[in-house]
């Protein structure tokens, strides 16, 4: 990851934006004020490049970045979907199923839950239907993990993967990363699933 450079690519109202990338995507979901963009910024290393896509306007769109190397010819796609709550529910559920049913080359979506919380929200478990149905396998991240002790994460983690396998036992991976863009806690876990799920 170290040699990588991200680029944002752009932002995709529909299909037709994306249809021709093939290379690997990987994708990160989560509801608004989850870190998201703190956590894609941390990762790809480029926190300014994740803001200038979050100009008004742009937070209800999938964004698109490249992530490429000299040493790796290979390239890797990085989506930013947009929290729920920026549509109207219909809405957003629109544009996240025609996603999540034609993206052949989506290898996983970080679905990101902020550990305070400690638990699924409704808007969360919808989205893990979505998943299921369409097959996309899903990598339960927990976010902000610098508010709470290692004992109330664990606890968090157990349950939250359960009730997730619950709603999609086929495509909710076993375990649980833990994340914090302002510690920079388990930020090259997340990097090197990227990796490790691309092939790369
Ligand atoms: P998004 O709406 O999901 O993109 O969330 P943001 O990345 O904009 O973060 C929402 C809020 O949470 C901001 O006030 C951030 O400063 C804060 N935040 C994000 N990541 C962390 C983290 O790892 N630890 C803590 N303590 N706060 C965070």
């Amino acid at each position: 990851f170290q040699q990588r450079d991200a680029k944002f690519l752009y932002s995709a109202t529909k299909a037709e934006h994306y249809r021709h990338l093939s290379e690997p995507e990987i994708t990160f979901a989560g509801r608004s004020n989850v870190g998201k963009s703190s956590l894609i910024g941390a990762v790809l290393r480029s926190a300014g490049l994740v803001k200038t896509s979050k100009k008004p306007g742009h937070t209800s769109l999938l964004n698109f970045f490249s992530l490429t190397s000299s040493a790796h010819p290979a390239a890797i796609s990085v989506v930013d979907m947009p929290g729920y709550g920026f549509r109207s529910r219909d809405e957003w559920g629109q544009f996240i199923i025609e996603y999540l049913s034609t993206r052949k080359v989506l290898r996983r979506v970080f679905l990101l839950i902020e550990s305070k919380v400690g638990e699924l929200k409704s808007t969360d478990c919808s989205f893990l239907e979505l998943a299921e149905k369409h097959g996309v396998p899903v990598q339960l991240v927990l976010t902000k993990t610098d508010k709470l002790k290692r004992t109330s994460l664990d606890k968090i983690s157990n349950a939250v993967v359960r009730e997730a396998k619950e709603i999609g036992p086929t495509v909710v991976q076993p375990y649980v990363i833990h994340c914090s863009a302002k510690t920079k806690d388990g930020i090259t876990a997340v990097q090197e699933e990227i990796l490790r799920v691309c092939n790369v």
